[in-house]
């Protein structure tokens, strides 16, 4: 992943807001990758126009042989599928079961029901919810709502993963198992994880490398270890 001097400018009717201020940032294939920052810096921006939910004012992104950045919407539902995200608050459809909920992508793709429910049955053992198929979200805990969210987000063998403060709604020990699930699911399906954050804990648990934003601009990045070494 390339993010080339990208720039987003946000006009509002009484002011202008640079969310994203000329960052350059490349990010390695499977590694997990940490974004750090106080609450408006703009991270949520910047891993926005990962999938192109967010366009850069300037600049370019970059993923693998697509730039993002200079994609149409076509393209970039197509593309959503390779890098996929997970929420804060897990996105979830309310009204339809955990297994809806999984294979709901895969209806929107066009696979067809049976390889849908073999792959829903997979996702649904990786994620530790076997028995939980029928359950509808609200008769869920936090954790597992978003096992959820993580099996969804993988139904379509995405390249990339982006983690939107993908455990801030969480307590201190389900966090620790989502972020433990993170690690498994990046060493077992050759996946690169893009999460941003405001917390220390998760970036030193388990990012390979951080960049540390600040009034839109990236102010620091390297590995973890070195990064954070000092008290
Ligand atoms: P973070 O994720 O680090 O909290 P954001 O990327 O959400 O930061 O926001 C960065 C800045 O951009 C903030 O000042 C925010 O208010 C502003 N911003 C984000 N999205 C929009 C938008 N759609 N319109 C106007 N301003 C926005
Ligand atoms: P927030 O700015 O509150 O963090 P989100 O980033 O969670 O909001 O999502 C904003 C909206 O965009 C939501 O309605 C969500 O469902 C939709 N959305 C986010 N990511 C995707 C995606 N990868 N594909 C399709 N829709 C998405």
């Amino acid at each position: 992943i390339d993010i080339k001097k990208a720039t987003k400018i946000f006009k509002t009717k009484n002011n202008t807001i640079q969310a994203v201020d000329d960052v350059n940032l490349h990010i390695r294939e499977g590694e997990i990758f940490g974004v750090i920052g106080y609450s408006g810096a703009g991270k949520s921006t910047l891993i926005r126009m990962l999938n192109g939910l967010e366009q850069p004012s300037s600049g370019e992104v970059v993923i693998g042989d697509d730039i993002i950045s200079a994609m149409g919407r076509a393209d970039l539902l197509k593309k959503r599928q390779k890098v996929s995200m997970i929420f804060q608050h897990f996105n979830l459809l309310w009204s339809r079961t955990v297994a809806e909920n999984i294979s709901f992508p895969l209806e929107i793709a066009g696979i067809p029901k049976k390889e849908r429910a073999r792959r829903v049955a997979e996702l649904v053992d990786l994620v530790g919810l076997t028995g939980r198929e029928d359950n509808y979200p609200s008769q869920l805990s936090g954790g597992q709502k978003q096992r959820v969210g993580i099996a969804r987000a993988l139904s379509n063998r995405p390249e990339v993963l982006l983690c939107d403060e993908a455990t801030s709604a969480l307590d201190p020990e389900t966090t620790d198992e989502v972020l433990d699930l993170l690690v498994k699911i990046r060493d077992e399906m050759d996946l690169t994880i893009v999460l941003i954050t405001h917390e220390m804990h998760v970036i030193r648990k388990i990012c390979d490398r951080a960049a540390v934003m600040e009034n839109g601009r990236v102010v620091e990045t390297g590995p973890v270890i070195k990064l954070f070494q000092n008290p």
